[in-house]
Parts: C-alpha cells; sequence; structure tokens
C-alpha cells in the first residue's frame, strides 16, 4: 500500500491568490478532491490523506509534519500561480533531493502540463512545504489566476477536474500503480476470460453449473481462450440491434445479417479489432448464428458474438445486422 499526502494549498483565513473572481483555496481544494477521487476510484495498493477537506488552514508545518509522521510515500502540494504570467509549472526543493523526487516532479509534470497552452518547467525553489516533508515533494502551479484566460480555464469545473485527474495519473504513474478491473460482477454480468481459466473455475466462482454456463453462451464445446467474453447473467435483457449493441444475456439471438461491407466481414477470435486472430470472412448478405453482442475493444460500435464453424466468432458492430 503506498501513502499518497494531497496538500490542497492555503484554506480558511488564507484564501491564497484572488482575482477573476476567483479564489486560490476553493479551486485548490476542487482539483485536489479529484485527483484522490481518481485515484481511489481507478488504482488498486493507494491509500491517501489529505491536509484539508474543507475551507480550514492547517499551518504549512502542520501539514508537514502530519505527512512525516503518517509516513507518506509523496506529499503533493495544489497550488494556482499569481504574478502575471500564464501556463503551468512545478517545484520540488532547491536543496538536496533524492531520484525519486525527480522522478516525481517529472511523473506529475509529464501529466499536468500538457492540459496549458505553456509550459513553464520543472523548477527548484525553497519553498516550506517541500523542503520540510521527508518523502519526495512536489509543489504544482496550475495556471495563472489573475490571466483572464486562465482564469476562465480555471472557471471550468470539468478542466479542474481534468486537472485533478492528471495529477493523479501522474502520481500513479510513478508509483506504477495497478489499475482495478471491473471484475467478475461487472454491471454487464460478462466476464473476460484469463489465461488458465476453465469452464468449471468461471461456472463455480460466479455460482452456475458448467452446463448453465455453456447454455448461456451457447458453446458446444468446452474449450474457451483468453480474452472471450462470457455471459453470466441469465435475465432476459431486450437486445436491440442498435449501432452500439449492448452484452446479451441469453443465448440465442436469431441470425445476423453481414451489411456495410464491401465484400465480407472479418470473423474475429476475440472482441477486439487490434488483437485478435482472423477466424474467416462471412460474404456480405449473408446470415450466421447470432449469440448476442459485446462491447470489447477497439470499435466503438461494438462487436456481434456468433457462432462460427462450431466456435465463438466477433464481427464488428456495424457490420451486421440482427434478422
Ligand atoms: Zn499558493
Amino acid at each position: 500500500m503506498v501513502k499518497v499526502y494531497i496538500d490542497p494549498g492555503h484554506g480558511g483565513t488564507d484564501p491564497g491568490a484572488v482575482a477573476n473572481g476567483l479564489k486560490e483555496k476553493d479551486l485548490t481544494l476542487k482539483i485536489a478532491k479529484y485527483t484522490r477521487d481518481y485515484l481511489q476510484d481507478n488504482y488498486k495498493g493507494v491509500s491517501i490523506k489529505m491536509s484539508r477537506t474543507g475551507d480550514t488552514y492547517p499551518s504549512l508545518t502542520q501539514r508537514t509534519n502530519e505527512a512525516n509522521a503518517w509516513g507518506a510515500d509523496a506529499f503533493v502540494s495544489i497550488h494556482i500561480n499569481a504574478g502575471g504570467g500564464t501556463g503551468y509549472e512545478d517545484y520540488i526543493y532547491n536543496g538536496g533531493v533524492s531520484s525519486d523526487t525527480h522522478k516525481l516532479q517529472s511523473a506529475i509534470h509529464n501529466e499536468v502540463a500538457p492540459l496549458f497552452s505553456t509550459n513553464r518547467g520543472k523548477r527548484v525553489k525553497n519553498l516550506a512545504v517541500v523542503r520540510q516533508s521527508k518523502m519526495p515533494a512536489v509543489l504544482t502551479e496550475n495556471g495563472f489566476i489573475d490571466t483572464k484566460k486562465d482564469a476562465d480555464f480555471l472557471k471550468s469545473n470539468a478542466n479542474l477536474k481534468k486537472i485533478g485527474q492528471a495529477h493523479a495519473k501522474g502520481i500513479a504513474n510513478y508509483f506504477g500503480l495497478k489499475k482495478k478491473t471491473s471484475g467478475n460482477n461487472a454491471p454487464s454480468g460478462t466476464y473476460t476470460v484469463k489465461k488458465g481459466d476453465t469452464l468449471w473455475s468461471i461456472a463455480t466462482d460466479n455460482g452456475l453449473t458448467v452446463k448453465k454456463l455453456k447454455d448461456l453462451n451457447g458453446l458446444k464445446s468446452d474449450t474457451i481462450h483468453p480474452g472471450d467474453k462470457l455471459t453470466l447473467s441469465g435475465s432476459k435483457k431486450p437486445s436491440k440491434p442498435a449501432s452500439k449493441p449492448k452484452p446479451s444475456n441469453s443465448g440465442k439471438h436469431g441470425k445476423l445479417k453481414i451489411i456495410n461491407v464491401n465484400n465480407a466481414a472479418i470473423v474475429m477470435d476475440k472482441p477486439d479489432r487490434n488483437n485478435s486472430k482472423n477466424l474467416g470472412t462471412v460474404k456480405k448478405g449473408a446470415t450466421l448464428p447470432l449469440n448476442g453482442s459485446v462491447r470489447g475493444k477497439n470499435s466503438s460500435s461494438g462487436y456481434w458474438e456468433v457462432n462460427f464453424n462450431g466456435r465463438l466468432g466477433y464481427i464488428t458492430g456495424k457490420f451486421g445486422k440482427k434478422v
């Protein structure tokens, strides 16, 4: 578990810089919360503490003392710049710092700086919070509150969210945090087959019999392949042949007719246009047994799941129509 200390600059009696109807303390708190939420929602193995979650003012020393006592692995202080200028810059202590400190700065810089039209660089300065922190510490200055262009950018919550998420991605990249997976209980009721899985292991993990699992997915053999998507739920949701097919929940759905291609549609072994093996092709106008549809990867129109020569195959959504 890595410990990340996030410090929204200023707060309470200290508004920070104020201009263009904005207060630095409000913006830093919003960005910090977006950073925290994105880390918590998307990554495993991370624990987060914030110097403040409301409009209060812990002193700078209180903040660094808390991070040091907690044993934080990284300290990230979020600020908005002022004094006339534009763009993004970040700071580490201008004394002796570890190579990890430089790595943390670069990781955050690489994600956040591209959000701004001007990159003012990776900088060093004798700032209290980066000096007093015992762990790698970075302070970011996210645009100038007193420059109209930057202030207009910071007035949008969507932009503050992007800035927060970019901080989170930078922190995650620095630590090499693993993404959370949706797991077996994905709302779509589908399971992506992993290496080493068997029909039996998937069935028992999900409270199904092998027969039920095979019926749900129209499987004739016991062979499954990593990357295959299996339907786990037997509830009957209407399956509309929309441009974005939804995962199907019952075994068979009539027939799929091949449309919108010059000659023939490719049948793939996985619902992933860029990383699948071609099983063969089906001529335009031809039909084949349809199991349903899945989201998959690299196709905005999803994929149709069909029976192709006795096994599961996938056809890009826009190349088929349920008939
Ligand atoms: Zn500040």
